[in-house]
């Protein structure tokens, strides 16, 4: 392994140390839901507070009960019960279309099967349908009942890792979730995994803000060319 990968393997680890001692370890899960439930839930989930997602999900299965309904209704109903999500003209249609693939490709619509699979098989089957990307189809594996080992990298995450210099801006937060998920010891078990995941979300949105990053209070500063540079300017 290249010495330059090997010392940002141990910075991650430091980084993914420090930080689970401020916002802890073995991190619950908050959604026990089947893998196509989540994949749904992520679907909504697209720019949008989680609020307003959750209210969009509850709507779906209280107005239509299965997935099998919500593939069958007409595209106005399924709209009008997603509502509280942004773009629900564009969601609803995606959603169905993603139900009538998986009925087609699978023979039911379930997404059970995946964990039968190995993780990159399920990742790339996910991934092949459309407005799955890296980052929804981690989210499926890990977040569902599955508990799954992969890493989904959202804007907080990919922020804090691009200001930590672990990763470059340019590459974008598809792929991030990738190197970000390789850079992580081998030997990490699901929940670690997950624990990463929720450690740098949880930073970025209570301490390295988008707008004013909270160096001065952070247990990263030592660690952070952007936080050097940001307290530095300051003095
Ligand atoms: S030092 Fe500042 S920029 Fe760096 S991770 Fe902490 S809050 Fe973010």
């Amino acid at each position: 392994m290249p010495a330059a990968t090997a010392a940002k393997e141990e910075f991650v680890l430091e980084v993914h140390h420090r930080l689970s001692e401020v916002y802890g370890r073995q991190i619950s899960y908050f959604h026990d839901l089947d893998p196509l439930s989540e994949l749904v839930s992520a679907l909504l989930s697209h720019r949008t507070k989680n609020r307003d997602s959750g209210q969009a999900f509850k709507n779906l299965m209280a107005v239509f009960g299965n997935w099998e309904a919500v593939c069958d209704a007409p595209l106005a109903e399924v709209q009008a019960a997603i509502h509280p999500c942004t773009w629900p003209e564009q969601k609803a249609p995606r959603i169905q279309q993603v139900l009538h693939l998986i009925g087609e490709r699978h023979g039911s619509l379930t997404l059970d099967f995946l964990s039968d699979m190995p993780v990159a098989d399920a990742r790339k089957w996910l991934e092949d349908l459309p407005g799955v990307g890296p980052k929804s189809s981690a989210a499926v594996l890990s977040f569902s009942n599955m508990r799954a080992k992969a890493l989904p990298v959202d804007s907080h995450h990919f922020r804090v890792a691009v200001r930590l210099g672990i990763i470059e801006a340019k590459i974008g937060e598809g792929k991030a979730n990738r190197v970000l998920e390789n850079l992580l010891p081998p030997d990490f078990t699901a929940q670690e995994m997950y624990d990463n995941h929720q450690v740098m979300m949880r930073h970025g949105q209570q301490i390295c803000h988008h707008y004013k990053p909270e160096c001065s209070r952070c247990v990263l500063l030592d660690l952070c060319p952007t936080g050097q540079q940001l307290v530095n300017k300051a003095v």
